[in-house]
C-alpha cells in the first residue's frame, strides 16, 4: 500500500481544491502492462475543466463582472462554478445533446444556461458557440472562447502537466488522450516533449472527427458523429496544436463504451465516454508498443448514468 500524507490546509475557496488529482495504475484492465490514468473527475467541478477556467480567470482583464462561454458541459460547469465563489454573472451555451445531468449542473452553480440546436452549424446565427459571441458583444461578458484561446492549452502547460510529471517523477513513455479543444493534447503534450523529446504524443478521437487529418494529412471524406461527449470535432479548432502530436488514433463509439463499462467494472472507475475512448485506444496501441503508457480520465460517468450505462 501507498502512504497516505494527510494535509491540515484549509483552503480559501474550493477552487483552491482544484488540481492535486491521483494518478491510479489501470492493473485489472491492463495486467502486465504499465497503463496509469490520471482521474480529473475528482476535480470540485467534476472536470479537467476546472483547472483551464481557473487559469482563465486569472488572467482576465481588470472589471470583468460577467463571463460566458459556449461548452458541451465540463466547462460550463466550471465556469458556472469559479463565477459562484468570485460573484461574477454567468451565461453558458450548450448544444441540445448536452447530458440532462450536465445541464442541472451548470444551472445549480446559479449560472444561465441556453440549450441551442447541436445541428447547426458554427458559422450559423443561432449556433450555441455564435450565441456565446453574440451575448458577449452586446451585454460586454468577458467570453472565455476555449476553442481558439492560447490559454487553454497554456493551463495545462503550466498546472496539469508539471503535476503529472511530478507525480510519475517524470517516467512516462507514451502520452495518450482525447481531443476535443484539443486544449489537453497541446499544453501537456508541449511540456512532455520539451522535458523529454522522446515521449510520444498519441491523440484519440471517434472515426471521421478533424483532428487526424491534421496531423497524419491524410483526407477523410467520412462524416463525424459520436454519441460521446468533449472527443471529436468537425474542424479542427485554433486551440489544438499538431506539432506536439505524433499521431492521431481512432475509436468508435461501441468500442468506447465497452471500455467504459469494463473501466467501471473492472477497476472501479466510474469515467465518462471520452475516458471509455482514450482506454479503447490504449487498448488498440498496447499490442504494438513497450513502456509506460500515462493517460487521462477528463469527467465522470455520473454525468451520463442514464445514457450510457
Ligand atoms: N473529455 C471530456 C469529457 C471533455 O469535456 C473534454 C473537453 N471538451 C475533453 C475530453 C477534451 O479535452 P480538450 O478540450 O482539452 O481537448
Amino acid at each position: 500500500m501507498t502512504a497516505f500524507q494527510y494535509s491540515s490546509q484549509i483552503r480559501g475557496s474550493v477552487l483552491d481544491a482544484i488540481g492535486n488529482t491521483p494518478v491510479v495504475q489501470l492493473g485489472r484492465l491492463f495486467g502486465g502492462h504499465d497503463v496509469v490514468a490520471k482521474l480529473e473527475f475528482m476535480n470540485p467541478g467534476g472536470s479537467i475543466k476546472d483547472r483551464m477556467v481557473r487559469y482563465m480567470l486569472r488572467h482576465r482583464p481588470e472589471g470583468v463582472t460577467h463571463v460566458v462561454e459556449s461548452s458541451s458541459g465540463n466547462t460550463g460547469a466550471a465556469l458556472a462554478m469559479a463565477a459562484a465563489v468570485q460573484g461574477l454573472r454567468c451565461d453558458v451555451t450548450v448544444p441540445d445533446r448536452t447530458s440532462p445531468e450536465k445541464i442541472k449542473r451548470i444551472e445549480a452553480y446559479g449560472a444561465t444556461v441556453h440549450v441551442c440546436d447541436a445541428s447547426l452549424p458554427e458559422a450559423h446565427a443561432d449556433s450555441y458557440q455564435s450565441l456565446a459571441t453574440r451575448i458577449a458583444a452586446e451585454q460586454g461578458a468577458l467570453h472565455l472562447d476555449q476553442y481558439r484561446s492560447g490559454l487553454n492549452r497554456n493551463a495545462h502547460y503550466t498546472d496539469t502537466a508539471p503535476e503529472m510529471w511530478f507525480q510519475l517523477d517524470g517516467r512516462i513513455d507514451y502520452f495518450v488522450c482525447g481531443i476535443g479543444s484539443g486544449g489537453t493534447i497541446s499544453g501537456v503534450g508541449r511540456f512532455l516533449k520539451d522535458r523529454n523529446p522522446n515521449i510520444i504524443v498519441i491523440g484519440v478521437e471517434p472515426p471521421h472527427s478533424a483532428y487526424r487529418e491534421a496531423v497524419t494529412g491524410e483526407a477523410d471524406e467520412g462524416e463525424f458523429r459520436t454519441a460521446l461527449e468533449g472527443v471529436g470535432k468537425r474542424k479542427v479548432a485554433a486551440s489544438f496544436d499538431a506539432s506536439v502530436v505524433d499521431d492521431v488514433i481512432r475509436v468508435n463509439d461501441d468500442d468506447a463504451l465497452s471500455y467504459l463499462h469494463r473501466l467501471a467494472r473492472e477497476e472501479g472507475i466510474l469515467a465518462g465516454g471520452s475516458s471509455g475512448c482514450v482506454t479503447a485506444g490504449i487498448a488498440q496501441l498496447l499490442p504494438r508498443i513497450t513502456g509506460r503508457v500515462v493517460t487521462i480520465f477528463p469527467d465522470s460517468g455520473a454525468n451520463y448514468l442514464s445514457r450510457h450505462f
